[in-house]
Parts: C-alpha cells; structure tokens; sequence
C-alpha cells in the first residue's frame, strides 16, 4: 500500500472528470469531454491508488504505463515528474487520455469489489497540464547515426515510430497521402470525441525535433516501395486497416447508402471548412447506421448534430448480457451491454436483425428503406457465426441515409503494388517476429499489422517497431521494449 495515503479508497469515492451533459454537448462538434477539472479532485482521485504490488492495471494497458507511479506523483501534487513518467511509455498520452476505452480501469485491482480509480482522467490531467505550463518541449536528439528512415501512414502507429526512430538519432521522413497529418485522430474519429489541434501541436513538436513530413503522397502511386528502399535504410509501413467490409445485397448501389467511414471523414473535412456534400447530410433524414460496434456509435452521433429525424443502430447479434458471465472474470473488460455515450444522447438501438435488401420505392434512385430480417445464429465452439435462423423476414424500416459500419477488412494493400508484400489469413500485412515483411528492411506497424484495433495498440506498435528497426541497423538499440514484449497483455476488448 502507498506510504502516503494507504486507505484512500476508503476515505474517497470515484469522482471522474466525465461527460458534457448529453442534451447539450449533442448540439455542437465540440469534444464530448468536460472542459475544466479541478486539480485537487484529481489529486484525491490519485490517492485512491493502493499502490497494490500487482499492478494489474499495467497488464490492462497495452503499452504497459506506469499507472501507479503517476498516480502517486500526481496524490503529492507532483505534476511534472508524473508527466515524465507518462512520457516514459506513451509518445502521445492526449490521444489515448481523450480516446482511450480505458482497459486499465476493468483491470485496476479496486474494480474487483469497487469502483476503478479514474485511470484515465488522471491521464488526461497531467497530459493537459503538461501543454498548458509549456512543459512539453521538443526533445531532438543529441546526435545523429546518419541513417535514413521512411514511415508510411501518418496515424498514431506512425507518428510514435517517427519519433521513437529520431529520438534514436535516425533522419526520419513521414510520407502520408492525406492532406492532413495524423491518419484516423483526424479523419475518422469524431471531432466531438478527439479535438483536431491536439495532433497539429504534436505535428509541430515532431517537425521541431527534426522529422521531415511528405502530404499528399502515396506510396505504391506516386513513390515505389522499391524507390523507397533505395532511398533509405529502412521503411516502416503505419498504413492503417481501411478497407471497409461491405453489404453485398440488392440495392447496395443506391444513393444515400454509405460507408460509415466516408460519412465520418466528410464531417471531419466539414468540421476543417470544407463544404458537406448534401448525401452526407443527415439533416431532417430517417437515419440507419448498420453495425454495432464503435465506428457505428460514432456515425450515430455525428447524425444526431447534423440534425437526423431519427436514427436507429442495428446490430446482426442479439445484446450482450448485462452483467458478466463466469467465463469473463475480472480482470478482463467485461463483455456486457453498456449504452455507448451516443445512444446516451439520443437515438435507438436494435438487435438480431439482418439486412436482405436496400429499397426504393419511389424508383428515384436514393434509398428509403431497408428490408430487415430478424435472425439467430449457430455459433462454433470460439464464438463464431455457423448458420442463420431466419425467424421472420420481410420487415420494413424507413432509412433515408445508410451508414455501413460492420467494420474493416484489413489494410488497402492494393495501393502499395508490391507483390512480395503478403496477407495472413486475418487479412494484415505478414511479418516474421521482429515485424519484418519479407522485403528485407521493409517493417510493419500498426493497424496494417493487427487489423483495426485502438489508438493505444497503434502507439504500442509504433514504438515496437522503432526498437526492432534500430536493432536491425545497429545491431543494439536503447529505444525501450514495450510491456507488450515484455509480458503478454490480457486479452483485448472486442470492438
Ligand atoms: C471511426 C473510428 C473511430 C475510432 N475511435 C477510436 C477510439 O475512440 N478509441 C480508440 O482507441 N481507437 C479508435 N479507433 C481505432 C483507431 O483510430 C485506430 O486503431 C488507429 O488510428 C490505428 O492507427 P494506425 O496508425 O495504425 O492507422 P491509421 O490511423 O489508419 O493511419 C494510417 C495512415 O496511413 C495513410 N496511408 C495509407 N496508405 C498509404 C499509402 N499507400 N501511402 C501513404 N499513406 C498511406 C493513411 O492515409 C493514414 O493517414 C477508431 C477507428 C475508427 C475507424
Ligand atoms: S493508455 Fe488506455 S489503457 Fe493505458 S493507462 Fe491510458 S487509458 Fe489506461
């Protein structure tokens, strides 16, 4: 138990930060999050860590931060040794303080009987902090070992290998095809959920610190990973897991049936000053969001602040149960139904029901409803889906605009146009154990690598990979081994 404050659970309750109130953060894009905290709530908040000598929560968090420790740093109001040790094992802890699902919080020994401490808050506290004293700095490296590095992909995978990679003294060069630097944090996850300046000040930072950026560029386009090669000592591809799965039925084609992810980067250009085409408008539209994971979540309440009649998330499996089954025991996430922060704010949720068909009734080419058919499943001994029971066909539900969100199918390899670039069966980029393709120099990070995961992985990945292509150019690297190297972590929470 921490010597300072050994029985804080006891003496204080979980106090959160938390949410915007739902009727009224939904009328804007601004983030979700409360602006202001206090920090003497979150001082008391740090206390309730008992610094309990397993630190399970380590093992929740998959770049293995060093909860207790800043924690206990931030319990003696020791902001900035807290932001050190943050610093110590996340490149970037604004994204994960505001995006995280927090899986540290499942895994704090406190939620065995009680309430996690906010993990997360703390976090996000002494990440705030640290931007508004101005303790965050561009650290350059002190020398340099006159080896060159490409990173393809701009998200957080990327982002953290460049900077691992130049902190080790490496010229590092990101190449990115998007306009914008900072993959899914910018075009993808919400504005309301992740406010877009917070990667431009760490673009900033990064360029500070010597790394040389490239928008607008698409490697296996405009740039061969063969030319890359030659150029440069080793590549590093961060190129995310974009390919969407798709709803191969009849009327797939009609207007107004999209993918989640179109609809959510329009918005995010929208929120930037771009204008919003009129099919990604959902003002005064019946809405359908098909899929009911967490892109689902976000295009339900991107709808609601465009002004939707309605909108409803339709999910091919039946609810989760409310509360955990034996064979979810703590400390993993638990698997239950929880109302996303979306449907908090507005809208409904559906379940077991299958889409058979896009209609247009009028024959004006948009679609205006969807034919539904509810359904059970057969499932194998992992979980998966065998066969369908069709238990009544033919519903019909109003839809105006369909957003397509039953998630992704691995990375849009077909743009890199390298045949010796292979997929494993889970449709990722393959590599050996240090993350290495078959082209010799050639490393992956990422998304690209695990299928669409978390933005914490992501960061994980990226500073994996940094290690592993330091080692591979000189032979010894200080860059330092992720938790995930060092110890399995506990099993991922389903998206
Ligand atoms: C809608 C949505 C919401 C999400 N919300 C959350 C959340 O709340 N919390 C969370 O933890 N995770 C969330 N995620 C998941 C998280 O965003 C990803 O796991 C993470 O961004 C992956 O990082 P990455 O760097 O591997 O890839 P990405 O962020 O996808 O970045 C890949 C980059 O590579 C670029 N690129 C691709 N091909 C090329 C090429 N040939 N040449 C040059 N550049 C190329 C792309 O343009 C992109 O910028 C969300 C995902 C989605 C889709
Ligand atoms: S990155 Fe995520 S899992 Fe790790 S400490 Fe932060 S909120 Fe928890």
């Amino acid at each position: 138990m921490s010597e300072n404050h050994p029985d804080g659970f006891r003496r204080h309750r979980r106090r959160p930060i938390g949410y915007r109130e739902p009727a009224s953060r939904v009328r804007d894009f601004r983030q979700i999050h409360r602006f202001h905290w206090d920090p003497e709530q979150l001082r008391i908040q740090g206390e309730r860590c008992m610094d309990c000598g397993i630190p399970t929560c380590m093992a929740g968090c998959p770049i293995g931060n060093l909860i207790p420790d800043w924690n206990d740093l931030v319990s003696r109001d020791a902001w900035r040794q807290a932001l050190a040790r943050l610093h110590a094992t996340n490149n970037f802890p604004e994204f994960t303080g505001y995006t995280c699902p927090a899986p540290c919080e499942t895994a704090c020994t406190l939620a065995i009987n009680d309430d996690a401490v906010t993990i997360k808050d703390i976090e996000r506290s002494i990440i705030d902090r640290g931007w508004e004293a101005g303790w965050i700095r561009p650290e350059p490296p002190s020398r340099r070992t006159g080896k060159q590095v490409a990173v393809v992909g701009s998200g957080p995978a990327g982002l953290a290998a460049a900077q691992q990679l130049n902190r080790a003294g490496h010229r590092v060069t990101v190449f990115e095809r998007d306009d914008v630097i900072g993959g899914l944090m910018v075009y993808g996850i919400p504005d309301f959920k992740f406010a877009k300046h917070q990667v431009a000040r760490r673009v900033r930072q990064l360029c500070d610190e010597g790394i040389r950026f490239r928008r607008g560029v698409t490697v296996g386009e405009d740039l061969s990973i063969d030319e890359l090669t030659e150029q440069f000592d080793a590549v590093c591809l961060a190129i995310g897991a974009r390919r969407p799965r798709d709803v191969a039925v009849p009327g797939r084609e009609l207007q107004g049936v999209l993918f989640g992810m179109e609809y959510l980067c329009a918005e995010n250009r929208h929120q930037a000053g771009a204008p919003l085409e009129a099919v990604m408008n959902a003002r005064g539209k019946r809405v359908v969001v098909l899929g009911g994971g967490d892109t689902g979540a976000d295009c339900l309440a991107t709808a609601h602040r465009q002004g939707a009649r309605s909108a409803v998330q339709i999910s091919i499996n039946p609810p989760l149960p409310k509360t955990r089954q034996p064979d979810n025991p703590w400390p993993q996430s638990p698997r239950i139904h929880q109302r996303t922060y979306a449907l908090q704010e507005s809208g409904e949720e559906a379940f077991s029901l299958n889409v058979s068909a896009f209609l247009d009734q009028d024959h004006d080419g948009w679609v205006d409803a969807l034919e539904l058919e509810r359904v059970e499943w057969k499932r194998d001994d992992q979980g998966r889906r065998t066969e369908k029971i069709v238990l009544e066909a033919g519903i019909v539900m109003p839809a105006e605009r369909v957003f397509i969100a039953i998630g992704f199918e691995g990375p849009e390899t077909a743009c890199l146009n390298d045949a010796r670039l292979t997929l494993s069966p889970r449709h990722t980029l393959e590599t050996d154990e240090r993350k290495m393709t078959p082209v010799p120099g050639v490393f992956v990070a990422g998304d690209a690598r695990r299928g669409q995961s978390l933005v914490v992985w992501a960061i994980g990945e990226g500073r994996d990979v940094a290690r592993q292509i330091d080692l591979w150019l000189m032979g010894e690297s200080r860059l330092p081994p992720s938790l995930q190297t060092r110890h399995p972590p506990l099993p991922p929470r389903g998206l």
